[in-house]
């Protein structure tokens, strides 16, 4: 859609109010909302100004102001506002110079997509994310009514009883037994039906909704892959929307990463594939029917999985998933069919078109825009230097044996590591000036400042199980 479309389209539509949307360096996105007046094929040049010193790891107050210049190829109708309301992702612009602003997820994934053309490699790079989620109740909800609640233990953390899940009712799921019976044990198919329908008429491909491992509530919808800038907003759309809807029915949506002790987690695993004047540059004759382009991308992925953890698993709680047990990945390995494996070759189709390597690790706490862009990185790096990813790990590795456990590089075991990480090895990362030196050094400091220290400096709850009698 031209910046002449969405002008047309607002006035088929009687749109009065016009919603101008960012994100923030964390990921969350932003918002304010401008009378249909005040947008004229001219704001799709000029932008609109605010302030960024109030915007999470951005300006400093001295040099705040921004615009933010909205993109005519991402008009929406927002499904949640009584007025109807019509929704532009923007751009960050520096007012002064012009610039793309450097710090600006979305400028980043830009950056990407013309990185990998600048290779050669690819001219697309298909994302297509299978993120997870939980359905809680919304407390505030359920204050005014007499159901039963959260259940706040210091040993297990919060545990959901729900209100129909009240702890007499023989249909709740035990820990990891969650996938995926029909109803009544499955109580949210109405719940995420009403996500998959909401994300449809925003032009949305939703490929499956499902039930997910974890005890009663933990669930996921599957986007059907689209290139990578794309995907960027569309995940914002996902999880604007998985919220909304639930908060409409008086449940909270959360994309943390391991909110129950004891039961899976939250991931978010990340498919990619590369094409080339509409071919399949992964698909080919070596292992699992890969090129071998695609086995130097997995090379990429694993020679730097220990720094994308630092970018696409990006909490402290991030860490508390990736342990042995759960269906999540542990060991930096490759693998056809091997769920425990860090990279995984999908079999389901032989086609040469479905041919894609499946990223387990990442979560969906990560700010999706540079997520993808740092695994593209990563994927061409490997390509371009080479880098042989070993021999595939088609065992439980799981169930290993300690001392051949020990040889396979593992994630991280919490987000400080993965920071190390990430210090030591981000030149993959600023080829082509995708990422700034400013960002990574910006990242590491608001994620260090912000997350990992104020965690470690706070007594845990279970430290008090643990000595409070000591
Ligand atoms: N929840 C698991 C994870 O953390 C994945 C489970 C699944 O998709 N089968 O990655
Ligand atoms: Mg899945
Ligand atoms: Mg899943
Ligand atoms: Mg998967």
């Amino acid at each position: 859609m031209k910046a002449k479309d969405v002008l047309e389209l607002a006035k088929d539509k009687g749109i009065k109010v016009v919603d101008i949307r960012f994100l923030d360096f964390p990921g969350q996105w932003q918002h304010f909302s401008v009378p249909i007046g005040e947008l004229t094929e001219g704001s799709f040049e000029d932008g609109f100004g605010f302030d960024g010193s109030s915007i999470r790891g951005w300006q400093p107050i001295h040099a705040s102001d921004m615009l933010v210049v909205p993109d005519p190829a991402t008009a929406q109708i927002d499904p949640f506002f009584e007025e109807p309301t019509l929704v532009l992702i923007g751009d960050i612009v520096d007012p002064v110079t012009r610039e793309p602003y450097s710090r600006d997820p979305r400028n980043i994934a830009k950056k990407a997509e013309a990185y990998l053309k600048g290779t050669g490699v690819g001219d697309t790079c298909f994302i297509g994310p299978e993120a997870e989620f939980f359905i809680f109740d919304d407390v505030r909800y359920d204050a005014a009514s007499n159901g039963c609640f959260y259940e706040v233990d210091s040993v297990e953390g919060i545990w959901n009883t729900g209100r129909d899940e009240c702890p007499n009712q023989g249909y709740k799921p035990r820990h990891k037994e969650g996938y995926f019976p029909v109803p009544p044990v499955d109580k949210f198919q109405d719940m995420r039906t009403e996500m998959l329908l909401t994300l449809q008429e925003l032009g949305i491909d939703v490929e499956c909704q499902h039930h997910e491992v974890a005890t009663a509530g933990q669930a996921e919808i599957d986007m059907r892959f689209k290139p990578l800038l794309q995907m960027g907003d569309q995940l914002m759309w996902f999880k604007y929307v998985l919220k909304n809807v639930a908060y409409r029915h008086g449940r909270t949506v959360t994309f943390m990463p391991k909110p129950l002790y004891g039961d899976n987690g939250t991931g978010m695993h990340t498919h990619i594939s590369i094409w080339k004047g509409g071919q399949p540059v992964f698909a080919g004759d070596k292992y699992a029917g890969l090129s071998q382009e695609a086995l130097y991308a997995i090379g990429g992925i694993l020679k730097h999985g220990r720094a994308l953890c630092a970018i696409c698993n990006p909490t402290t709680n991030s860490y508390k998933r990736l342990v042995p047990g759960f269906e999540a990945p542990v060991n930096l390995a490759y693998s056809s069919r091997n769920r425990s494996a860090s990279v995984r070759i999908p079999m389901y189709s032989q086609s040469p078109k479905a041919k894609r390597i499946e990223y387990r690790t990442p979560d969906p706490s990560c700010n999706g825009y540079l997520a993808f862009s740092a695994m593209l990185m990563a994927v061409l790096d490997g390509i371009e230097n080479k880098i042989d990813p070993g021999e595939a790990m088609d065992k439980n590795i799981y169930g290993l044996p300690p001392e051949e456990l020990a040889k396979i590089p593992s994630a991280p075991g919490s987000l400080e590591e993965a920071i190390e990480a990430l210090k030591a090895d981000h030149a993959f990362l600023l080829k082509g000036d995708v990422f700034t030196q400013d960002v990574i050094d910006m990242w590491i400091e608001y994620k260090t400042e912000n997350e990992v220290n104020p965690v470690k400096l706070r007594p845990h709850p279970y430290e008090f199980f643990l000595y409070y009698d000591i």
